[in-house]
C-alpha cells in the first residue's frame, strides 16, 4: 500500500470502535454499542465501513439470549500486513506479519564491522527485499515498515541520531527506505519499540501506564502511557540505563561513571563476577552466559552475584517508580533469561524501599513476548497508526 494512503481512520469513534472489537473479540455490535456508550445506528454505519475496507469480518459465533443468534465482530487479520525489522548491533532481523502479529515469513543478514551508513543501509534495504521477495502476500497490503534501532533516534526525521554499538551517527533510515520502497516507514528506538509492542501484543489490557525495560547487551526502556510512547523534549526519555547509581563508579560506554548499564548489563555482571570469583579458572573469558548456566548448576558463588545483580537493578526500578508511579513494569532482554534468581531480588528491593505500599506492589513481570519482543514492537509503530484516528474531533 503506497505511502500516505493507509490511514484509514477518519474519527475518534471509528477508531474506538475498532480496537473495541481488537481488545474484545468476538463482539456483537449491541455490546459495542453499550459498552462505548455509542448508539447502535452509529455502530452498525461504522462497522459497514469497516467490514468494506475488509478490516472488520463478521461470523456467527455468538450466544443467542432466546432470539437469533448475534452476528459477532472480528479484525479481520489477514486483510493487512507489516514489516518489523530490528537492526543491529550484529544482525538485522526483519519479520513478516498480518495484523494480529502471526509471523508468516523471516529474514535476516550479519552486520560487518566496522560497517559505514551506506552499508549499513544497503544491507537493510537488501534483508527487506528478502522478505518481500520470498512471501507470497500481495504487496498492496503491506501497510509499511517499522525499523527497532539501538541508540538514539529522532522519530520525527527517523534518523538514528547515535548508534554507538555500530560506531555510525546520523543514519537516514526513513528517508532512505521511503525512497526504496514507497511505503511508511517508521523509525524507533529498540527498547521503546519493545515497550510499545508489550503494549499491544502483551494482553495487559488496558493499563494507564506501563514502562518495559531491555536489559542485555545494554539497558534501555520505554514509557507507554495511554497507549502511546513517551519520548521527552529530545528523545532521550527511558534511557534508564544511563541514570547513576554510583557517584563514584566505574567509566560507561557514554562517558559518564556509576551509570546503572555498568553493573547489570551481561557483560557487566561477566566482569563482576570475574573480579571477585574465589576460582581462578573460571576467571578468563567469562560471558554473562557463563555466570548463568553456572549459577544453573548449583554453583551458590554464581547464584550471589546474580540475586545481586537483581538487587540492582530493583534499585533502578524503585528509582523509576519514584518518578513515573506507572501500573506495571516488564522486564525482557538476555540477562532476564536469568529470571529463577534475579527477578525475587528485584521485587524484594522494591518492596524494601518504595515509598508506599502500592508502590511496594508494583507489578513486574518477564516479557511474554520472549525473543521476538523488538521485532514485534517493530510491528506495532505501524498498527498504532492504523488503529488511531486521523482528527481528534
Ligand atoms: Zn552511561
Amino acid at each position: 500500500m503506497q505511502r500516505g494512503t493507509f490511514q484509514l481512520m477518519k474519527s475518534v469513534n471509528k477508531s474506538n470502535i475498532l480496537n473495541k472489537i481488537r481488545t474484545a473479540e468476538p463482539i456483537s455490535r449491541a455490546q459495542i454499542a453499550k459498552e462505548i456508550e455509542l448508539t447502535p445506528p452509529t455502530v452498525s454505519s461504522i462497522v459497514k465501513e469497516l467490514i468494506e475496507q475488509e478490516l472488520v469480518r463478521e461470523s456467527s459465533l455468538g450466544k443467542s439470549q432466546g432470539g437469533r443468534k448475534p452476528t459477532m465482530l472480528h479484525i479481520n487479520n489477514e486483510a493487512f500486513y507489516v514489516i518489523g525489522v530490528d537492526a543491529g548491533p550484529e544482525t538485522v532481523e526483519c519479520i513478516l506479519t498480518d495484523l494480529k502479529g502471526e509471523i508468516c515469513e523471516r529474514a535476516h543478514n550479519k552486520l560487518k564491522k566496522p560497517i559505514t551508513n551506506n552499508e549499513f543501509l544497503t544491507i537493510l534495504k537488501e534483508t527487506i527485499w528478502k522478505i518481500l521477495h520470498s512471501s507470497t502476500v500481495n504487496q498492496e497490503k503491506i501497510l509499511g515498515i517499522g525499523v527497532a534501532m539501538h541508540g538514539v533516534v529522532d522519530v520525527e526525521t527517523g534518523t538514528s541520531v547515535i548508534a554507538p554499538n555500530l560506531n555510525l551517527i546520523n543514519i537516514p533510515i526513513k528517508t532512505e527506505l521511503e525512497q526504496e520502497f514507497n511505503l511508511t516507514i517508521k523509525v524507533e528506538n529498540d527498547a521503546r519499540a519493545m515497550a510499545l509492542g508489550e503494549s499491544w501484543f502483551g494482553g495487559y489490557g488496558d493499563e494507564d501506564s506501563m514502562v518495559a525495560v531491555n536489559i542485555g547487551r545494554g539497558v534501555g526502556s520505554g514509557l507507554v502511557i495511554n497507549g502511546k510512547l513517551y519520548h521527552g523534549e529530545h528523545d532521550i526519555a527511558g534511557e534508564v540505563g544511563h541514570m547513576t547509581v554510583d557517584m563514584n563508579g566505574e567509566t560507561c560506554e557514554c562517558g559518564n561513571v556509576g551509570c546503572l548499564q555498568t553493573f547489570v548489563s551481561g557483560e557487566a555482571i561477566a566482569k563482576r563476577a570475574s573480579n571477585q570469583a574465589p576460582d581462578r579458572q573460571h576467571r578468563e573469558g567469562l560471558t554473562g552466559k557463563d555466570v548463568f548456566e553456572l549459577a544453573q548448576n548449583g554453583d551458590d558463588f554464581y547464584r550471589n552475584i546474580l540475586q545481586e545483580t537483581g538487587k540492582i537493578i530493583g534499585i533502578g526500578l524503585t528509582n523509576l517508580i519514584h518518578l513515573i508511579n506507572p501500573s506495571k513494569i516488564i522486564l525482557g532482554g538476555g540477562v532476564m533469561k536469568g529470571e529463577k534468581y534475579i527477578l525475587p531480588a528485584i521485587q524484594q528491593t522494591i518492596e524494601q524501599r518504595a515509598l508506599i505500599l502500592k508502590a511496594k506492589q508494583t507489578k513486574v513481570s518477564i516479557s511474554k513476548l520472549g525473543e521476538d519482543a523488538t521485532l514485534l514492537g517493530a510491528v506495532s509503530l505501524l498498527l498504532v497508526e492504523l488503529f488511531d484516528p486521523v482528527e481528534k474531533s
